[in-house]
């Protein structure tokens, strides 16, 4: 049962097997171990570079004071500029936010864009927050970790909760302490602040990219494939439209609240007309409602993931009735379900390679604000294409060549690329 699954806290095991720490260490592991990396590399590669806390004081509307903690972890800057989202969450932990700045090492590895990993956190509900005080906390927050940031220092991006506005917030704070208009500092920005175009489809983009691979490489035809979407948003959404204007037939998505299914396949825009004007994709007109607990284990040639972590676990992965898993998801799949998927030979492109598109686009949004020369679309979006089919191209190789599974090769590329960086390098004394 999904649902239930998704709640650790009734099961020891599980809490174990969902912590996002040990779920990169055992990524981490099985790679370096196989690469055989020199173990004084692995012990840099294990360490982040710099992790700040800052103490974030703020005014609130009513007149108290309040402190919220806020954290900038610096994974890697082997490759370059420390590259990852901010999210602001009632949860956040330094542990948590470690984990992710280390996955956007590999992430851009994977690509093979010139950025090494990062990633921030504020602890604070924005859901009780005016936008004056997610302002104020969003522009101190930048403030705090001043020295660490930069175009060529450290660029952060959107994640949970946080959006193009809180991204607009943080350009302007860089901006007035440096006195003078710096774009290049956060990417994900409205597209009249120097966003790029493409970068809202970007991930979901990606993610038709590297499945069309995938279906060349088993002679399958877009218009005989039947593909299952879970989670509706930016990721699933445009994963689903995009894969539907392919020629794919989406046979089944599903949200929080339901789960449509329809076997002659379903319209994603007609769909999302439906949820705007109801609030619900349930009671579709062009589908049927099913319950979202099974919908996951449809029998379907693509599944694809795109709502949140750990929804692929050791007690559900036999139930998997997908031939290729198209993580849209960071973390949809533990490393214990990796397991049981590998055995019954499913064919995974791990999240690390298939939800790559949007760190490339906004690698591509960097390039056009330094640049200060801003590209269209169709090249945007065409020079996606070469970097996700390429590097799928790269990683099943890959792991065709060493007998591994993806996530593996995916893994061991990343981190021979940034272990060698820094034997480039070298140690600086
Ligand atoms: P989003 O909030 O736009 O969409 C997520 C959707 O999933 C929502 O519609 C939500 O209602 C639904 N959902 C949540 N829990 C669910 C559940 N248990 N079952 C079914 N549906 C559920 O978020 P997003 O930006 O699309 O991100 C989705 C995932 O993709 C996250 O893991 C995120 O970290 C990852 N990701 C996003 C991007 C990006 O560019 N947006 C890039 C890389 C990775």
């Amino acid at each position: 049962m999904i649902l239930e699954a998704t709640k650790p806290g009734q099961d020891p095991a599980l809490e174990q097997e969902f912590n996002p720490w040990l779920a990169a260490e055992a990524r981490f592991n099985e790679a370096a171990t196989l690469l055989g990396l020199d173990e004084g590399l692995q012990k840099v590669l294990r360490t982040p570079t710099m992790e700040v806390t800052v103490y974030i004081p703020i005014q609130m509307d009513d007149g108290r004071i309040e402190v919220f903690t806020g954290y900038r972890v610096q994974h890697s800057l082997a490759r370059g500029p420390a590259k990852g989202g901010i999210r602001f969450a009632p949860d956040v932990t330094l542990d948590e936010v470690r984990a992710l700045a280390s996955w956007m090492t590999w992430k851009c590895a994977v690509v093979n864009i010139p950025f090494g990993g990062g990633k921030g956190g504020v602890i604070c509900d924005p859901s009780v927050l005016s936008q004056g005080e997610l302002e104020r906390i969003t522009r101190r927050y930048t403030a705090d970790i001043i020295e660490i940031l930069g175009p060529e220092r450290d660029v952060p991006a959107p994640d949970m909760n946080t959006n193009e506005q809180t991204m607009a917030w943080i350009m302007d704070t860089y901006s007035m302490h440096k006195r003078t208009t710096v774009t290049a500092v956060v990417t994900g920005k409205p597209l009249d602040l120097g966003g790029s175009r493409g970068r809202p489809a970007a991930t979901g983009r990606g993610c038709l990219f590297v499945t069309l691979q995938a279906l060349r490489k088993f002679h399958m035809e877009p218009s005989q494939t039947s593909v299952v979407v879970q989670g509706f948003g930016n990721v699933g959404g445009n994963a689903a439209r995009l894969m539907h204007k392919a020629g794919m037939k989406i046979i089944s998505v599903i949200e929080y609240d339901g789960a449509v299914y329809n076997p002659n396949g379903i319209d994603p825009v007609a769909l999302d007309a439906h949820r705007k004007a109801t609030g619900s994709i349930t009671g579709f007109p062009g589908a049927e409602d099913i319950d979202r607990e099974e919908a996951m284990f449809l029998p379907c040639d693509v599944l694809v993931p795109a709502a949140r972590e750990n929804v692929i676990h050791s007690r559900n992965a036999q139930k998997i009735n997908a031939r290729i898993i198209c993580e849209g998801a960071n973390g949809p799949t533990t490393a214990e379900a990796d397991r049981i998927l590998q055995q019954r030979g499913v064919f995974v492109i791990p999240d690390i390679l298939a939800n790559a598109g949007g760190v490339t686009v906004s690698y591509f949004e960097w390039v056009q604000d330094r640049q200060g020369f801003f590209w269209n679309e169709q090249l945007v979006n065409g020079r996606l294409e070469e970097i996700m089919v390429n590097s799928f191209r790269d990683v099943v190789s890959y792991a065709e060549r060493h007998n591994v599974h993806n996530r593996c090769a995916a893994y061991m590329l990343a981190l021979d690329r940034v272990a060698f960086a820094i034997k480039l390098r070298g140690i600086y004394a």
